[in-house]
């Protein structure tokens, strides 16, 4: 049974129900349909260069084949235990936060954007103020200013205070914003770190430089983006446009939870921006989202590297499914190769 996969992205590719297998540095792309008899499936299978975005011809069919019928009978018990395995120590250690944040201000609370993510993070952590403060623990925007006066910690290098970490800055109210940037002026030996799914609300104030401004950009794929509901924030391209048009020197760009984007359209999105850091991190929290492969991630953060030499290109949590990972394979089939 012939596929028409000619000329299909990797991202087009698995739409089409084609599955990446990693193996002796090749992708391989298996059509595992439950519905197909294994022998009509492996006819399917086909090589990928991953340099080029055009299936190749079929190699190595009968380590392939083996493979094939291995990955079958493990996959539903190895997609669990791998998924766990596969988060390293360093990225359980920094969790969804960022490791640049010291300390995360939460001066002023809240947020309607209803990120499909949130709930499970910020707002889950809110969910431990129930019986301390019951705006936070419903999430309704709110300020805190007896927390203004708080002792505020040295920064060094990349490190931050984060302001506004449980809220988006969209939603306070600008006298409450200009208290905190007030702050910010007063400690010009620290760093702080504003961040928003809005940009245009940075119009309304005058920041200073010991301030980084960013935004979340986790796709520039809109279809999905309004189709899933991920949130009612502006949509990425919106973001962009407001964000380019704020002068501010310090801007960065959170690429988080990363969903499938398109690469080129990322690559000149990010460039637009000139941000001189860029976090990029995967959802920690299995939100069921629409993920790109780990090959994929990896090449759009090889790509912002090359474009931005003088940006910092930072990962968060990092995840591989076990078909991309070597280590799983090799067990799978017993090294043979
Ligand atoms: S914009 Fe931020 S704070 Fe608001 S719902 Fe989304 S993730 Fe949560």
């Amino acid at each position: 049974m012939v596929m028409h996969t000619e000329g299909l992205t990797t991202t087009e590719l698995i739409y089409e129900g084609f599955i990446p297998l990693l193996y002796n540095n090749i992708v391989y792309y298996v059509n595992i349909d439950e519905e197909y008899q294994s022998i009509e499936a492996k006819t399917n299978a086909y090589t990928h260069n991953p340099s080029s975005s055009r299936p190749l011809k079929i190699r190595n069919w009968n380590t392939l084949c083996q493979l094939y019928d291995l990955f079958i009978q493990n996959r539903k018990e190895k997609r669990e235990q791998n998924h766990k395995e596969s988060i390293s120590s360093e990225s359980k250690k920094r969790g969804n936060m960022y490791m640049d944040s010291i300390l995360q201000w939460n001066v002023g609370v809240g947020c309607f954007f209803r990120c499909k993510y949130c709930v499970l993070s910020f707002q889950a952590q809110m969910k431990r103020q129930k019986h301390n403060c019951i705006k936070c623990y419903n999430y309704e925007p709110h300020f805190h200013p007896e927390r203004l006066d708080r002792k505020l910690p040295k920064t060094s290098g990349d490190e931050f205070i984060w302001a506004f970490s449980s809220a988006d800055i969209s939603f306070m109210k600008k006298k409450w914003v200009n208290q905190v940037i007030e702050k910010i002026r007063e400690n010009p030996e620290k760093t702080f770190f504003f961040q928003t799914k809005n940009p245009k609300c940075f119009e309304k104030y005058s920041f200073p430089n010991n301030l980084l401004l960013g935004i979340t950009l986790e796709t520039n794929k809109e279809d999905y983006y309004k189709k899933a509901r991920i949130s009612k924030a502006p949509l990425p391209h919106k973001r962009v446009k407001d964000f380019i048009s704020i002068d501010h020197p310090h801007k960065c760009i959170t690429i988080e939870p990363i969903l499938q984007f398109d690469l080129d359209m990322m690559l000149k999105y990010c460039l637009q921006i000139h941000p001189e850091r860029i976090y990029m991190g995967y959802d920690s929290k299995n939100s069921f989202l629409r993920e790109p492969t780990y090959y994929e991630f990896q090449e759009l953060k090889k790509g912002l590297e090359e474009a931005l030499p003088k940006c910092k290109v930072k990962t968060k949590f990092i995840k591989k499914d076990f078909w991309e990972d070597q280590t799983t394979l090799t067990k799978f089939i017993g090294g043979n190769k």
